[in-house]
């Protein structure tokens, strides 16, 4: 069930190559690493080996050269063994397709072959303390002195970084501009990996989680920090708002793609323990309350898995792809949230237990409400497109 038509070769031996490495090194060790709150270096030099890190980075920089579909495939397949995995990659392939669409050549040159062969890893940064949905409102500011970018200000929830070797940043280049849209820019922040200090820089302690664990998410302090020019992506200035907004994209995917993961082992979960436990004498799955779940659990899998692979295909054929990538964003996630409550529902009071994989995924899921944009904030941005689609002209 579940599998997607039409892959290519090169595809199909991919998503099998992961599955495997997600059955046979994930799982067994994914709710240990969770409950422990440990980085999985040892799952993340097997990512590295295979490749996973050069999936989208053009063949031409040492990458694979695959598109956003085949990468949303392989985050389907890690989510389905631990969420943290996805999110230990996403930013850095949001920084491979910024790079790739508004890199300098000499940006692309810099970053992406080390970046193909698993050497540095990127993070990406909108978010202030007093800003998440709000975007054009954020405060940092990059002034222009010299030969660099003075930055000061403060980033909030840094996917990351901690053990990233760069930064996005999306600051404010131009106070003074039109709107605030065309006054932003981002720079590209080299840092040391693991180095909470540097001149002007200060990395804070990993924020205690929910869950999303193993994966650091940190506060990052700018006071004064010296950017080089060279950094600026693109080379030109006030570009930043549409460049995030455009790479936000292929975050929402890769959220989308973690919803149809977790969604998937929520489901695996409950099937296999419907069949196995008994109540008034049969497999509680011949409850027709028991089995009702799990039917509404296949279909929406079903649909989740299809949106994601229809916005993953869209974007790889180029553009903006707000309406595909925000729907399919919203219903997946919603759609995890309710799998993984009923999967839990299903494992009874075996489900509220640390012993059982479906407690750690019932706090994984929360999270996918509100990163990479809110479902709220999806549906201003399906509604708006829709209305501007269908309008009615009085
Ligand atoms: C674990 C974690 C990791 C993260 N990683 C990153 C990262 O790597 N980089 C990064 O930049 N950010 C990151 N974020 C931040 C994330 O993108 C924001 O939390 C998210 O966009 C919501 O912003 P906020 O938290 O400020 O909520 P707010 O914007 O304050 O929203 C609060 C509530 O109000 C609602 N709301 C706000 N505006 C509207 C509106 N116009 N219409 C309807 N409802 C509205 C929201 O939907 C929400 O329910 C991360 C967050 C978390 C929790």
């Amino acid at each position: 069930m579940f599998e997607v038509e039409g892959l290519t070769d090169l595809q199909e031996e991919i998503v099998s190559t992961v599955r495997k490495f997600v059955d046979n090194e994930v799982i067994p060790v994914a709710d240990d690493l969770e409950h422990d709150d440990v980085f999985p270096d040892e799952l993340v030099d097997g990512m590295r080996e295979m490749g996973i890190f050069g999936l989208t980075v053009p063949e031409e920089f040492g990458g694979l050269g695959e598109g956003i579909l085949t990468y949303v495939l392989v985050v389907m397949e890690l989510a389905r063994g631990w969420m943290s995995l996805a999110g230990i990659i996403n930013t850095n392939f949001i920084d491979i397709y910024l790079l790739n669409q508004y890199g300098t050549d000499e940006q692309k040159q810099r970053y992406l072959p080390r970046i193909a062969a698993g050497e540095i890893r990127g993070a990406f940064s909108m978010s202030e303390p007093g800003v998440g949905s709000d975007v054009a409102n954020i405060k940092a500011k990059a002034i222009l002195d010299g030969d660099s970018y003075k930055i000061d200000g403060e980033k909030m929830w840094v996917t990351n970084g901690l053990r990233a070797d760069f930064v996005t940043v999306l600051t404010r280049t131009n106070l003074d501009a039109e709107t605030p849209y065309k006054g932003m820019s981002v720079l590209i922040v080299d840092k040391e990996p693991g180095v909470t200090e540097l001149p002007g820089l200060t990395v804070s302690a990993n924020i205690p989680k929910m869950g999303y664990k193993g994966v650091e998410t940190t506060a990052i302090n700018f006071d004064g920090f010296e950017c080089p020019a060279a950094n600026l992506l693109g080379g030109e200035e006030g570009k930043g708002f549409y460049q995030m907004m455009d790479g936000i994209e292929v975050g929402r995917v890769n959220v989308a793609g973690r919803a149809v993961g977790l969604g998937t082992r929520a489901f695996e979960e409950a099937v296999e323990y419907a069949q196995v436990r008994e109540a008034f004498g049969v497999p509680i799955a011949n409850h027709q309350s028991v089995s009702n779940m799990i039917a509404d659990m296949a279909t929406q899998l079903t649909a989740a898995k299809t949106m994601v692979v229809n916005a993953a295909r869209k974007k790889d054929a180029g553009g903006r792809v707000d309406l595909d990538a925000g729907m399919a964003k919203l219903f997946a996630s919603e759609a995890c949230h309710k799998i993984v409550t009923e999967s839990l529902r299903i494992h009874g009071g075996y489900g509220y237990s640390k012993e059982y994989t479906i407690e750690r995924l019932y706090r994984d899921a929360p999270f996918l409400l509100i990163g990479e944009g809110t479902s709220e904030i999806q549906r201003n941005i399906i509604s708006r497109a829709v209305l501007k689609q269908y309008k009615v002209e009085t």
